[in-house]
């Protein structure tokens, strides 16, 4: 097992990317925390999958939009095993539209969980991670970050400043043996992208070489591989899981 004795905090677990994330960590033998905002029963059910594998497992409603959850969160991932060894930012919303119609409360909610929920996330694991001088972070940004997309000027720069903020990190606690990177999904079949019409799918299909949509679990085996001993030399990169999207 890949993960054996580490403790694991995962944003965003009860569905979709999260949970695949949070169920592969289990298997590997992490004990995993998790947190959701709204769908506790969801969370449970991955808690529950996770357990299978005999390792701890909770969730925590915390909104990581907000700081003082956000150290709650941490708090009851130090109650498990007293530390935190890897933290995946992975909780995630949309809010879409043209520019033109674009309110000031759309652009903000979006940056205010996906980027700034990742920040107050970040801050809480580096100070354990710096007095054990061990860590793993990843932190999920987009293909959307990278090549930019009509319709999503505030997704685009929530996840184009992720990739800022982990290269930063990079440098910042290498030198406590501290790696952070970024994976960046392409098209993934999970809730956020299931509402989008069949038309939109087919086009999206198109751009995609490998002429499939992703799983949840092919971005869950490259975040495992990020977070494991394997991948210990490698800091400050964006992996893009997206079938080669982003080419
Ligand atoms: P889903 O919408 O399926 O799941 C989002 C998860 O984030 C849920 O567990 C949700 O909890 C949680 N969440 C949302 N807002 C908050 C918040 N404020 N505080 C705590 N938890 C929150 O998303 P995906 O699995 O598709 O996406 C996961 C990540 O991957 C996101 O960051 C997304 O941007 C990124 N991504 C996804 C792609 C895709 O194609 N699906 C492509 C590229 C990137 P709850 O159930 O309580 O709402």
């Amino acid at each position: 097992m890949l993960l054996e004795n580490r403790t694991a905090v995962v944003t965003g677990g009860s569905r979709g990317i999260g949970r695949a994330i949070c169920v592969a960590f289990a298997r590997e033998g992490a004990n995993v925390v998790t947190c959701y905002a709204h769908g506790s029963s969801a969370a449970e059910e991955t808690v529950k999958l996770c357990k299978e594998f005999g390792v701890e497992a909770v969730a925590v409603q915390a909104d990581v939009a907000k700081p003082e959850e956000v150290k709650c969160l941490f708090a009851e991932a130090k109650k498990i095993t007293g530390t935190i060894d890897i933290l995946v930012n992975n909780a995630g919303i949309t809010r879409d539209n043209i520019i033109l119609r674009m309110k000031d409360e759309e652009f903000d909610s979006v940056i205010d969980t996906n980027l700034k929920g990742a920040f107050y996330c970040m801050r809480e694991a580096a100070g354990v991670m710096m007095r054990k001088r061990y860590g793993r972070i990843v932190n999920i940004s987009s293909v959307v970050g990278i090549k930019g997309n009509a319709g999503q000027v505030n997704y685009a720069a929530s996840k184009a400043g992720i990739i800022g903020m982990t290269k930063s990190l990079a440098k910042e606690l290498a030198s406590r043996n501290i790696t952070s990177n970024a994976v960046a999904p392409g098209f993934i079949t999970t809730d956020m992208t299931s509402a989008l019409p069949d038309n939109v799918k087919d086009e999206l299909l198109k751009e995609i070489p490998l002429g499939r949509l992703g799983s949840p679990e092919d971005v869950a085996e490259a975040v495992v591989f990020l977070v494991s001993d394997n991948a210990a030399y490698i800091t400050g990169q964006v992996i893009s899981v997206d079938g080669g999207m982003a080419i």
